[in-house]
């Protein structure tokens, strides 16, 4: 490591651990538990050895929102230490489906019919190829595995640039997803308008999740994290606030 990377190292950790205690401090703000709150460290963008120090100081949950750059950057990662947690967090095409389902332990970003229909088939595939006794090598990229969770990603904000569902479509949408494909969605994502209050973006996700038996609420990033878990974030995913600006 060169005396620069030292430095960049030292300092991501640094961050991680302001970040943890002010993690500690909104959950116990918020009369929740300690672990209650899982972070999902976003490190798009960044290369392996920007995100070594991270797992050395003991995370496991990375979030990353480009599926190929994921393939890229992480197979020696997860080589190295076992028992990474990788989420998608970015739009996924119907025509990258497979990989991500290979891939990725969590897939957050669930928005569209298509998308979920494109899912569900390659779910049903690698179920088919574990239970056939297909070997982990044999399944590229990642070894056969269980089938990745999946959240659906609401666009509270209504945003015509932003994916998600609407709100108002979100509980037809999880019908479709559970009813009629089959698929576990075990929980919701959001990322509010970067130009409004946050509060009230995390309020309604957690009221569709509580009126669809859903327990797994994704939201808060580097400058509202902490207003996040105070309204029941269960995965809060930061970058810049570790990893630095990008
Ligand atoms: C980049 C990104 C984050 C992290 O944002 P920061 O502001 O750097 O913490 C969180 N969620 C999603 C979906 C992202 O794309």
């Amino acid at each position: 490591m060169t005396a620069a990377e030292k430095r960049e190292s030292d300092g991501a950790v640094a961050r991680l651990q302001d970040i943890r205690q002010r993690m500690a401090r909104a959950a116990a703000d918020a009369g929740r538990a300690p672990g209650a709150v899982t972070l999902v460290c976003v490190s798009k963008t960044f290369g392996a050895e920007a995100i070594r120090p991270v797992i050395a100081a003991g995370e496991r949950v990375f979030g990353e929102n480009r599926v190929q750059e994921a393939i890229a950057k992480w197979p020696a990662l997860r080589a190295e230490t076992p028992g990474l947690e990788l989420h998608l967090i970015g739009p996924l095409q119907s025509n990258k489906a497979r990989e991500a389902v290979q891939f990725f332990d969590v897939i957050e970003t669930v928005d569209r019919e298509k998308i979920a229909m494109a899912l569900s088939k390659e779910i049903a595939l690698l179920d088919q190829a574990r239970d056939a006794g297909a070997k982990p090598e044999s399944t590229f990229p990642h070894p056969a595995r269980r089938a990745p969770k999946l959240y659906v990603q609401v666009n509270t904000g209504a945003e015509p640039q932003k994916a998600g569902i609407l709100p108002e479509q979100a509980d037809d949408f999880i019908g479709f997803c559970r009813d009629d494909l089959n698929l576990d969605i075990s929980g919701l994502m959001c990322i509010p308008p970067f130009d409004e209050q946050a509060a009230p973006h995390f309020a309604l996700l957690n009221k569709i999740a509580a009126r669809n038996a859903i327990n797994i609420l994704s939201m808060g990033m580097s400058s509202d994290f902490e207003i996040a878990i105070e309204l029941g974030a269960t995965h809060v995913r930061i970058g810049s606030a570790i990893f630095g600006g990008r």
